[in-house]
């Protein structure tokens, strides 16, 4: 049984990890968290750490005691550094609550780019991680959507950065930009991505720790990760009625089925590929010709079978990037957002316009 470790910081890893603990607990109750144990398979912690209170208390199907509040009036205000100085004056604290939970074989680090708690809390976690721990780390980083502004932008280009370079295993990118497709309004586009996210996590837990036919575990989940320049991204789908295995494989592997947008063929690396299902859908022959496919232009693929009796397919893709076309787009953007506000402040320091306002009235006195 693996011992999984996973925290959600700041707004979005808040609800990310809420979604996932509402998937874990099976029903839709909001009195669940209190009546109900959570149905993973393996022994999962799940922590939300955040500096807005509102936002911990927001959620529904995470316990009170796996919330941490860090007090910092109401938030970091989307400024790092901020939020990096109160992690610092609080990391004691924040590790102290994580090391009393035991012993972990693999941490999932949940958090938006462009933020301002989880963004700057997330790097300097994971480095403490890597300092302290020696199990696997991985950052599971929502980028935002580009409309969002300069701030958001900048914020998601440096964060992004520091990840990297913090020690992490690997990062697993969901672009909101990518997944808006989901339609509706912001908080219902919010909501389907969270799903998707934590559907495609629990699968993954799932396929980590389970008996199979053919077999998929942490080990090879380490070395997909290990591939490509460090970042990944994860496929799914689930078949709503009976469909050749194929097709679902290709669904998965497909921009519809992605949380970030790539073509795999072009820019994956190495990939696991696992899939689900009653055993009459799961035909050998078509799994490893699909398979064969991707290895030929991905290089190494890993593929695990688990059988589930009357389950319709449902396919879960790894794939780690060599190359990624789409950051480079968010790059540029970023580039200029961060060119931009410099641009505003010089303006700004420099004109004094506001100050030349008032200066008119220097020495005069309002007569009535
Ligand atoms: P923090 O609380 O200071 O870490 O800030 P947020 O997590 O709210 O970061 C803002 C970014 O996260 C923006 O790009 C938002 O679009 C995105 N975001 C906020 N909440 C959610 C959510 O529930 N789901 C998704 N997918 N993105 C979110």
């Amino acid at each position: 049984m693996l011992n999984v470790l996973i925290i959600g910081n700041g707004q979005c890893g808040n609800r990310i990890l809420d979604a996932i603990n509402r998937e874990a607990f099976g029903k839709k109750s909001r009195f669940a968290k209190f009546y109900s144990q959570q149905k993973y398979k393996s022994n999962v912690e799940t922590i939300a750490i955040n500096t807005a209170i509102n936002d911990l208390k927001e959620m529904k199907f995470t316990k009170a005691k796996d919330r941490i509040h860090i007090p910092h009036l109401h938030g970091v205000g989307a400024n790092r550094n901020v939020g990096k100085h109160v992690f610092e004056d609080n990391k004691a604290h924040i590790m102290k609550q994580i090391e009393e939970r035991g012993n972990f074989d693999v941490a999932f680090v949940l958090t938006s780019a462009s933020g301002g708690t989880g963004s700057s809390f997330s790097p300097m976690l994971i480095k403490e991680f890597k300092e302290k721990f020696d199990f696997p780390v991985y950052a599971l980083v929502v980028l935002p959507f580009r409309e969002e502004g300069t701030l958001y932008l900048q914020n998601a280009a440096f964060c992004l950065r520091d990840i990297r370079e913090s020690g992490v295993d690997g990062i697993i990118l969901a672009d909101n930009q990518f997944l808006k497709q989901m339609g509706g309004n912001v908080e219902s586009a919010y909501n389907g991505i969270n799903d998707m996210i934590a559907r495609r996590l629990l699968f993954l837990l799932d396929a980590l720790d389970s008996e199979m036919m053919m077999v998929t575990d942490l080990g090879d989940f380490k070395t997909v990760m290990s591939g490509g320049a460090g970042l990944a991204t994860i496929g799914f789908f689930e078949a709503d009625s009976e469909m050749p295995v194929k097709s679902a494989i290709r669904q998965a592997l497909s921009p519809s089925g992605l949380l970030f947008s790539t073509d795999v063929y072009d820019e994956a690396s190495r990939s696991m590929v696992i899939i689900k299902g009653d055993r009459k859908y799961l035909s050998i022959d078509d799994i490893s010709a699909e398979v064969e496919k991707l290895s030929s232009s991905v290089g190494h693929v890993f593929k695990g079978i688990i059988v589930r009796n009357e389950e319709f397919p449902q396919v879960l893709t790894v794939l780690t990037l060599e190359s990624a076309s789409e950051l480079e787009n968010l790059y540029s953007i970023a580039v200029d957002a961060i060119n931009y506000e410099k641009q505003k402040k010089e303006r700004v320091s420099n004109e004094k316009e506001v100050d030349r306002a008032f200066s008119q009235i220097d020495g005069m006195d309002p007569s009535y």
